[in-house]
């Protein structure tokens, strides 16, 4: 039998563990790890914090140890199209890549404002040069605001006063982290943001937001607006399932798998943020978890030892949100 081996899509935290640890557990077959950014995998939490800034990322792993664990890793390189019944995936430039099994590890896109037109004065944040765009906003002076009152608009929001930027957070919702997070502790957060100097504006509806050569406007329903030289728009992410989507394979908040991780193709699995699945502390209730520890702990078994993907959830989702169905 010719060992076509495993292809992970997605050079992010779950692809990059699943490679090594697959290697730790004893894989002996081919693995190739396709990411379409052109960087060395990078965490993606320290792009919010405060005082965490880097131009390139905090790497996952240094460069050479992918040589070291026999993991071809291929960045800067887009998976197209995915054909199940041929086992075959098919990436930028024509290349085609034959798979005995695939992990799909596609992480997640920040959802947009729907009807706002792309402007240079309004950000999103999921990339490292995402983070340096809204990196290159903050300055003493300057006046961002922040719609989304979730960890990430937090965070920036810490980041921007540390930085000596006038910070407005705006959330249409009555409190900040509305999501997962005890009333109690959410207000504390919110009282030590407001005596940090942000700006809060919480359950005022948004009636217009618009982006000028200037500046970015934002009208209240109470007739009230807001001036800033830059939107940081935090209101979530969708799970990237495109691939998945147009492969046939069963979607449900995210890619739908069972809890070994497992699609609706046998032979195809996924895991982090572009994955929904059952979680036993819920009840067997299915969950997205866009979290750093989940990407890392959900790791696939090497066949045939194992040929299947065991989740080892922490039961703790740690930072990250939870979006349920
Ligand atoms: C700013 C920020 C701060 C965060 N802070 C925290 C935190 O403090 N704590 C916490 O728990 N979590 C945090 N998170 C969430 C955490 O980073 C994610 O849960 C984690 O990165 C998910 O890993 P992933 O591998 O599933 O997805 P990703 O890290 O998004 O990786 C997916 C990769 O797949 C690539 N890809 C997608 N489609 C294709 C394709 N067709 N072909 C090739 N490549 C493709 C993408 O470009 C990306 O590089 C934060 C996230 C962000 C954005």
């Amino acid at each position: 039998m010719v060992d076509r081996g495993l292809v992970i899509v997605g050079a992010g935290e779950a692809g990059v563990r699943a490679a090594f640890a697959l290697r730790e557990q004893g894989y002996q077959g081919s693995v190739t790890l396709i990411g379409e950014e052109p960087h060395l995998p990078y965490e993606r939490p320290p792009l919010s914090k405060v005082g965490s800034h880097s131009d390139t990322g905090r790497a996952i792993v240094a460069e050479e140890r992918f040589a070291g664990a026999g993991i071809t890793f291929r960045r800067g390189l887009r998976a197209l199209q995915l054909k199940p019944s041929e086992h075959r995936l098919e990436l930028e430039g024509g290349e085609n890549l034959l798979y005995d099994r695939l992990l799909l590890a596609t992480g997640a896109t920040p959802r947009q404002l729907p009807g706002l037109p792309p402007n240079e004065r309004i950000h999103v944040l999921r990339t490292v040069e995402h983070a340096g765009s809204i990196r290159r906003c903050m300055g003493p002076g300057r006046h961002v605001a922040i719609l989304g009152g979730g960890f990430i608009g937090l965070e920036l929001a810490a980041m921007g006063r540390s930085l000596g930027v006038e910070v407005t957070l705006v959330e249409v919702q009555p409190r900040v982290l509305m999501r997962g997070v005890p009333e109690k502790l959410a207000l504390a957060l919110q009282a030590r943001h407001a005596a940090e100097g942000v700006t809060l504006i919480c359950g005022v509806p948004i009636n217009a937001i618009e982006a000028g050569e200037r500046a970015v406007s934002l009208a209240f329903a109470d007739g009230k607006s807001i001036e800033a030289d830059a939107l940081v728009v935090g209101i979530g992410s969708q799970p990237n399932t495109a691939l998945a989507d147009a492969a046939g394979l069963f979607l449900e908040n995210g890619i739908s798998v069972d809890a070994y991780l497992r699609t609706s193709d046998p032979d195809i699995f996924a895991a982090g943020d572009c994955c929904s699945f059952p979680l036993s502390v819920y009840g067997g209730r299915r969950v997205r978890l866009e979290s750093w520890r989940n990407a890392q702990d959900q790791e696939p078994r090497p066949p045939p030892i194992c040929s299947v993907v065991k989740r080892r959830l922490s039961p703790s989702p740690g930072f990250g949100q939870i979006s349920m169905t």
